[in-house]
C-alpha cells in the first residue's frame, strides 16, 4: 500500500490507470462488438445493452442510452466499427452533460465561509476514513488549515486509523474514547475549530450500528448539534460510495439520501475495478453530484470529478 504522494504523472494519466479495467470491461466489450459492423441493428443493439447492464451502468440509463444510438442510427450510415464506438463516447458524454450539475470547485479557490464544515457518511468499508485522509490532504496542500472530527466512535480501531490520516495529511483532530457520544464530538470538533479559526472540518462518522434507524437517527442528530452551534453546518454532507460493490452502491445512496440531506457523492475505489460504468447511471439518476472519485490507496487518490475528463478517460482505446 502506497500512502505518499508517489507519482509523477498527470491527473489524466492517474485516471486513466485507475480506471483501465472499467475501461477494459466496458468499452472492450463494446469493441469486440464493433469488429466488422457498419450498421446498427436490434442485435447489436441487445448486445450493447447487455455490455452497459454487465458494467453496471445502470438499467435506467443503458436505456437511454441506447434509445439516444437508435436515433442517430435510424438515420446515420457508419463506415467504421471505430466510428460506431466514438459514437457511443459521444452519447455517454452527451447524456452526462445534459444532466451536468456545477463542478466543485477548485482546493485551491477561497471558502464560502471558515471554518467550512464537512460531514462524511457511508456504511463501513466504502473509504470514508482514507478519502477523510485524501481530503484533508488536498485542503493542507492548498494552504487550508484542517481539522478532523472523529465521530465513528462505535469502533476503537476507527479512531486510531483516522488519527493516522490525520498526521500524514498535516491535518489536526479531535477525537474522545471509544464508545463517547458522536454527536459530542462533533460539537467539540465545530467549537475548536471555531476558537482556533481553522478553515475546513471534516466528520468522520460510524457505518454500521444495530439497526438502519439507529444510524440514520445518529447522523441526523451529529448534523444538527453542529448545526446549533454553527449556523448553516455541515456546509456539505458527503455520501461515499464502493464502486465495487456494483448495484449495492445504488442501493446505498437512495437509502441514505431518504434519510440524510447528502449534498454530494464520493465513489471510492474506482481502480482495480472493473464497475466503473456504475458512475454513469449514478451521475445520472441521482440529482446529487458525484464531486470527489477515488482512484487508489495513496493520499493523492483522490479526484475532483470531472465527467468530460472522466469519459475521455474511459475512451482511451
Ligand atoms: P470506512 O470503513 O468507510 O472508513 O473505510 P476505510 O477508509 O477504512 O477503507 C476501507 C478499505 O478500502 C481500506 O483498505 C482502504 O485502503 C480501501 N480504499 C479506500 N478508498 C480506496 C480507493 O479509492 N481505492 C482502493 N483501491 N482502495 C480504497
Ligand atoms: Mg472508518
Amino acid at each position: 500500500m502506497k500512502f505518499f504522494k508517489s507519482s509523477k504523472n498527470t491527473e489524466q494519466e492517474r485516471l486513466e490507470s485507475g480506471l483501465e479495467q472499467t475501461r477494459k470491461g466496458l468499452f472492450g466489450k463494446l469493441g469486440r462488438l464493433f469488429k466488422g459492423k457498419r450498421k446498427i441493428d436490434d442485435d447489436i443493439l441487445d448486445q450493447i445493452e447487455e455490455a452497459l447492464v454487465t458494467s453496471d451502468v445502470g438499467i435506467n440509463t443503458t436505456l437511454e442510452i441506447i434509445k439516444r444510438i437508435q436515433k442517430r442510427a435510424a438515420h446515420d450510415l457508419y463506415t467504421s466499427s471505430e466510428e460506431l464506438q466514438r459514437l457511443i463516447h459521444q452519447e455517454i458524454r452527451e447524456l452526462l452533460e445534459q444532466n451536468q450539475i456545477d463542478r466543485p470547485a477548485d482546493f485551491l479557490t477561497p471558502l464560502p465561509q471558515s471554518p467550512y464544515v464537512i460531514m462524511i457518511v457511508g456504511v463501513n468499508g466504502v473509504g470514508k476514513t482514507t478519502t477523510i485522509g485524501k481530503l484533508a490532504w488536498r485542503y493542507s496542500e492548498a494552504g487550508h488549515s484542517v481539522l478532523i472530527g472523529a465521530s465513528d466512535t462505535f469502533r476503537a480501531a476507527a479512531i486510531e486509523q483516522l488519527e493516522v490520516w490525520a498526521n500524514r495529511a498535516g491535518a489536526e483532530i479531535i477525537k474522545q474514547k471509544h464508545g463517547a457520544d458522536p454527536a459530542a464530538v462533533a460539537y467539540d470538533t465545530v467549537q475548536s475549530a471555531m476558537s482556533r479559526s481553522s478553515d475546513v472540518v471534516i466528520i468522520d462518522t460510524a457505518g454500521r450500528l444495530h439497526t438502519k434507524t439507529g444510524l440514520m437517527d445518529e447522523l441526523s442528530k451529529i448534523k444538527r448539534v453542529m448545526g446549533r452551534q454553527l449556523t448553516g453546518a455541515p456546509h456539505e454532507v458527503l455520501l461515499v460510495l464502493d464502486a465495487t460493490i456494483g448495484q449495492n452502491a445504488v442501493r446505498q445512496a437512495q437509502e441514505f439520501t431518504r434519510s440524510v440531506d447528502v449534498t454530494g457523492l464520493i465513489v471510492t475505489k474506482l481502480d482495480g475495478s472493473a464497475k466503473g460504468g456504475i458512475i454513469i447511471g449514478i451521475s445520472n439518476e441521482f440529482k446529487i453530484p458525484v464531486k470527489y472519485i477515488g482512484i487508489g490507496e495513496g493520499i493523492d487518490d483522490l479526484q475532483i470529478f470531472d465527467r468530460q475528463r472522466f469519459v475521455e478517460a474511459l475512451s482511451v482505446i
